[in-house]
């Protein structure tokens, strides 16, 4: 480091009045250069004991006290070794000590920007006379007594410290017990809540089930009145027998009473499908369905219903090359929902047109009913899929319930219903199914009959990458046991463990599906259930469906 060093003053040390000189000399600069009281004494005491080390040994020395930008530097130049214990007990006051030969140098920081003052210095200088020892001892004694102050106040202030540390600490472990009192407390609302929402949502099944069959068994009981009203009105309606009829007064009455009872007919049949597809009653018979055919159909079912309006129905089975001209389903249900949006689309459109179009992406097929109708209010989108609802303001019969139906259907049939609206510009709504069925892994087969063992095999054919065979359900609760079985196919009697037992000890995340000569209920474990009388390759296709979505 080359920095600019400037002598402020030198001494000559080689008694004790030396040593006392060295030491006022060096306390006076110290505190002439703004250095910390303490720091003070510690430079006054470093060449105090080095210069008393010095005479001790019979050697005389030269103290220069100079300055740089930073620190105070003090060389003792000395006219021999310097005692090494003088050089230890300096190490231990000043920042730096080094010894090179005869001489020792010490450096000490010093506060940045103070100017010594030389007037000051010359002071110091010719203050620095011999003294007396008793007057050394004196200004020693002040020193150590400052020293002691000094140490006292920092006790002091440790034991302030302390305290507030303390006190501090026993806050601390008071907010923790409160804390965790409360984490306690919150845990067991937590725990309590949790608790209450199973019991709510057991509540809820069980209310949406009685629902259910509450909607299916009013259903069923109010057609069959219902049927007799207006077969009765429509009787009333036509002249008797002996030729007289009602006078048109009367006719009209019957005739409101015979519209009226027809639209309640409708009503309670849209409830009865509705309460049966909820509860899982409806019966689907999955096959390869024309499609060009089920379109030809719609079409003449719909292009009446329009009749009157400046509307035209444009049903077209075209959806470009990839389009399949069969699609594995059931075709009432798919019937019904394309019915229904049909039905939908030219309710709702005043002019323009309705048009069923499909299109293939990836597996699956999209069909599209597109009309230019009055459209559905973008917040609403969701909530015409809720039972009975229907847009506010907007009466043209209907009961709400058939877009949730047809939803309904669509998510058994493997696909979903979407729907797509402006207000004024029209509504789109895309009915998607698969195209096709994802390979389940391995299938076990669990029958006593070899050669129906071999129909199934024969019958899962690019639909299972792998079947494993067991004559009963202890052979197929082994074969489950070392291999990872994905999906079970069970014949219910069987010799040694029968299917209800296999059921019951089959691991919970194996699927099943019961395949039965016998016209049993379906067991509540099992995915699904095909008769073997009935069973086809489509219909073992679609249960797998089933099975794969994790649906029953
Ligand atoms: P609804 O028997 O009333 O037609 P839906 O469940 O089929 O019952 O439809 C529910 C409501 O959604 C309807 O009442 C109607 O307000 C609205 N909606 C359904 N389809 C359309 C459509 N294509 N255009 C405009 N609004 C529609």
């Amino acid at each position: 480091m080359n920095r600019h060093t400037s002598e402020l003053a030198r001494l000559d040390v080689s008694d004790t009045a030396g040593v006392f000189a060295a030491r006022q000399l060096g306390r006076g600069l110290a505190a002439t250069l703004a250095l910390e009281q303490q720091d003070q004494i510690r430079v006054a005491t470093a060449l105090s004991e080095i210069s008393r080390s010095a005479v001790t040994a019979g050697r005389t020395a030269v103290i220069t006290f100079g300055i740089d930008d930073a620190e105070m530097l003090l060389t003792v130049t000395m006219d021999g070794e310097p005692p090494a214990d003088g050089i230890a007990a300096a190490a231990r006051l000043m920042d730096q000590v080094a010894a090179d030969g005869h001489i020792v140098r010490m450096t000490k920081r010093r506060p940045p920007g103070v100017r010594p003052d030389p007037g000051l210095i010359r002071e110091q200088l010719a203050a620095v006379q011999p003294r007396s020892a008793l007057d050394e001892l004196r200004r020693q004694n002040q020193d150590l007594i400052t020293a002691l102050e000094d140490l006292k106040q920092q006790k002091d202030q440790l034991l302030v410290l302390n305290a507030e540390l303390q006190e501090t600490n026993s806050g601390v472990m008071a907010l923790y017990s409160e804390l965790s009192d409360e984490l306690e407390q919150t845990n067991r609302g937590v725990v309590a809540l949790y608790a209450e929402l199973d019991e709510k949502s057991e509540r809820l099944r069980a209310a949406s089930e009685s629902k259910d069959r509450f909607w299916a068994n009013v259903s069923h009981e109010l057609r069959t009145p219902l049927n007799s009203i207006i077969g009765l009105t429509r009787l009333l309606a036509e002249p008797a027998p002996d030729g007289t009829a009602l006078d048109p007064e009367r006719l009209y009455q019957v005739e409101l009473i015979k519209n009226s009872g027809g639209t309640l007919l409708v009503l309670v049949n849209d409830l009865l499908d509705v309460a049966k597809a909820e509860s899982g009653q409806l019966h689907m018979d999955p096959a390869q369905v024309d499609l060009p055919a089920l379109f030809g159909r719609l079409r003449g079912l719909a292009r009446p219903m329009a009749e009157g309006k400046p509307v035209e129905v444009i049903v077209s089975a075209d959806g470009g090359p990839d389009t399949p001209v069969t699609i594995l389903t059931d075709e009432v249900a798919l019937t019904s929902i394309l019915r229904n949006l049909l039905s939908n689309g030219i309710k709702y459109t005043d002019r323009g047109e309705v048009r069923l179009s499909t299109r293939v992406t990836g597996p699956r097929l999209e069909i599209i009913v597109a009309d230019t109708g009055i459209g559905i209010p973008a917040g609403l989108h969701d909530h015409v899929f809720e039972e009975f609802y229907q847009v506010p303001g907007v009466h043209r019969g209907g009961t709400g319930l058939g877009l949730p139906y047809a939803r309904r259907l669509a998510r058994i049939l493997g696909g979903d219903l979407t729907l797509t609206s402006e207000p004024d510009a029209g509504t789109t709504v895309v009915l998607d199914l698969p195209l096709s069925t994802p390979a389940v892994g391995t299938v076990l087969l669990a029958d006593d009959d070899a050669a129906f063992r071999g129909v199934l095999k024969g019958l899962l054919e690019g639909l299972a990458d792998r079947v494993l065979e067991a004559g009963d359900g202890r052979e197929a609760l082994a074969l489950v046991d070392g291999n990872p079985v994905d999906l079970v196919l069970t014949d219910m009697r069987m010799p040694g463990m029968d299917g209800t037992a296999l059921l019951a000890r089959l691991p919970a995340q194996v699927p099943a599906i019961v395949v039965t000569g016998a016209d049993v209920p379906p067991p509540s474990r099992a995915s699904g259930v095909l008769r073997k009388d009935e069973l086809t390759r489509e219909r073992l296709e679609f249960a797998l469906r089933g099975v794969i979505r994790g649906e029953p």
